[in-house]
């Protein structure tokens, strides 16, 4: 009879563990607490508008491909990408406004029309993010490290010298600034580090290959919206016979002799061969398991990603000065990572994200409106107090920055939700509200990122942005395939 594989939470990573476990034969059912599946991948709609929850750009397409091409479906009969360029529209304090193309040529043409003297330092830039992405890529990303870590060989010695190549012992920052001289091109390649939530003013150049991945390897908007990435697992998992279940919290996991053996519903006990918790690690160590107080402590020392704050604003007027993707910089980015990440506040002045998907999908607006999704780099929380205050702040320094670039929206902003660290926190059961999990803030971060495996209770897996190899859709979407080839593996 097939073993019976029981998934907590319907987001990216859980589904992607889920479809593939079904496809290999077992009998997989999936809980998501939620009413809709996707986590923080969701959609929201209000007045006519539409938008996008939560990841708005989508790198590294060949990891979706690989899920859908694994259980032999044709990824075009589900879903389209659609190349995103430029890739964004920067602007910075002095009103320099500047577009980032992932197609070479046009980059070359927009640096040599903006930052003249910076061609050479981006070339040379560009080759070595590659080189990092060439040595990290199959250890970091694409294997279970800490499985092979376990087992000292040549291979993994040779790999482990070649971690000099990766430019681990040098901040984003420090790194960036070596490159380039001037200083707005080092805070839009500083920037790179907030794509896994992390400070670029500690976290370790390595993570200097995402500009690579971004650029060279192209990165993509979903046609329909990012949501349609998760309608369209929804009805792979469908397709290969995952049983789901939405509204329906996991309390519990419990255990026999050292192996799981059931998860706890309603108060009602179900049987479990194996668990892939989706769930973030640390909430599910806290919250859901019982007796493994040395693993609990530990990850409870790790420090979360950042957080965010979103305004979703439906906007009754056009504003063509903006592309999909925008940035306004804060005028001093050292600051604004000292107040997120030491003070623990929201940043006086705030980087500001802007995506506009009716730019590409003009359905998701009213004719003449358009749909903004602004997002803030927040601190993850460090206490439950109210967030009213500070949005009314915050919202009120958005508007005057944006004018101040040139983006005068706050009379036509006719509808308006927003989403707090709290709501981040509250709705997808996230450890302090943050968005990718844990940070990168400290050279060992790769190494001390949970497994995806417990060794201690069998039969216990993880697959998500808070467990190797990291946030981001496409590395929870290689978290739930490792998770899935180690039960495989461990669950015959
Ligand atoms: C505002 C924002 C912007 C982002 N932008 C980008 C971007 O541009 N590009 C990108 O690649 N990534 C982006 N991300 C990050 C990306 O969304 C996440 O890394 C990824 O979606 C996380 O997927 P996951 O499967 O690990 O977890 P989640 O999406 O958090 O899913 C976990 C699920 O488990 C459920 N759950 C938890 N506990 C239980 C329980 N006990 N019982 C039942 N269900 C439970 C939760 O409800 C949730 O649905 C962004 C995230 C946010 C919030």
């Amino acid at each position: 009879m097939a073993k019976t594989i029981r998934v907590i939470g319907g987001g990216v990573a859980g589904l992607s563990a889920a479809i593939r476990l079904a496809h290999k034969g077992y009998a997989v059912s999936l809980y998501e607490q939620n009413r809709t599946l996707g986590g923080k991948m969701n959609r929201l709609t209000m007045q006519g508008y539409q938008f996008d929850t939560g990841p708005s750009l989508v790198t590294m397409p060949f990891v979706i491909e690989e899920l859908f091409d694994s259980v032999g479906e044709k990824i075009t009969d589900y879903m389209s990408f659609v190349p995103v360029n430029p890739i964004c529209r920067y602007f910075f304090p002095d009103q320099t406004v500047f577009d980032a193309w992932a197609d070479r040529k046009k980059m070359i043409a927009e640096l040599e029309r903006s930052f003249p003297n910076e061609v050479d330092n981006f070339k040379r830039f560009m080759a070595y993010s590659a080189r990092i992405y060439k040595n990290t890529a199959n250890v970091f990303l694409f294997s279970p490290i800490h499985e092979w870590l376990r087992l000292v060989n040549l291979k993994n010695l040779l790999l482990l010298m070649r971690i000099y190549q990766i430019d681990p012992f040098r901040t984003v920052h420090q790194a960036v600034s070596r490159f380039f001289d001037h200083p707005f091109l080092i805070q839009l390649f500083d920037r790179y580090a907030t794509y896994n939530g992390s400070d670029p003013y500690r976290a370790p150049a390595t993570l200097n290959t995402i500009p690579h991945v971004e650029y060279a390897l192209k990165s993509f908007y979903v046609r329909g919206g990012i949501y349609a990435l998760t309608e369209a697992l929804v009805k792979l998992a469908q397709r290969v016979g995952v049983s789901i279940y939405t509204n329906t919290r996991v309390e519990k996991i419990l255990q026999k002799q050292k192996r799981v053996s059931a998860i706890r519903i309603d108060g009602e006990n179900v049987d479990a061969d194996a668990v892939v918790c989706n769930s973030d690690v640390v909430v599910t160590y806290n919250d859901l398991l019982s007796g493994l107080t040395r693993q609990t402590c530990k990850l409870n020392q790790l420090e979360p990603s950042l957080s965010g704050l979103c305004f979703f604003w439906g906007v009754n007027k056009s504003f063509p000065q903006c592309k999909q993707h925008n940035i306004i910089f804060s005028d001093d980015y050292a600051r604004e990572f000292h107040q997120i990440f030491q003070l623990k506040q929201p940043p006086d002045d705030p980087t500001i994200y802007i995506a506009v998907t009716c730019k590409k999908d003009p359905q998701h607006a009213p004719s003449g409106s358009e749909n903004w999704f602004v997002l803030l780099n927040m601190p993850y929380l460090t206490s439950n107090d109210p967030w009213d205050l500070t949005v009314t702040r915050m919202r009120e320094q958005v508007l005057t920055k944006l004018k101040k670039a040139g983006i005068d929206a706050e009379a036509h902003i006719e509808c308006e939700k927003v989403m707090t660290p709290l709501d981040i926190r509250d709705t997808f059961s996230s450890n302090c509200g943050s968005i990718y999990g844990l940070s990168s803030n400290s050279m060992t971060a790769a190494f001390s990122r949970p497994a995806n495996r417990n060794r201690d209770l069998k039969g216990l897996y993880f697959a998500g942005g808070s467990v190797h190899p990291g946030g981001g859709v496409p590395l929870c979407m290689l978290s739930g395939k490792m998770a899935a080839e180690l039960v495989s593996r461990y669950e015959k």
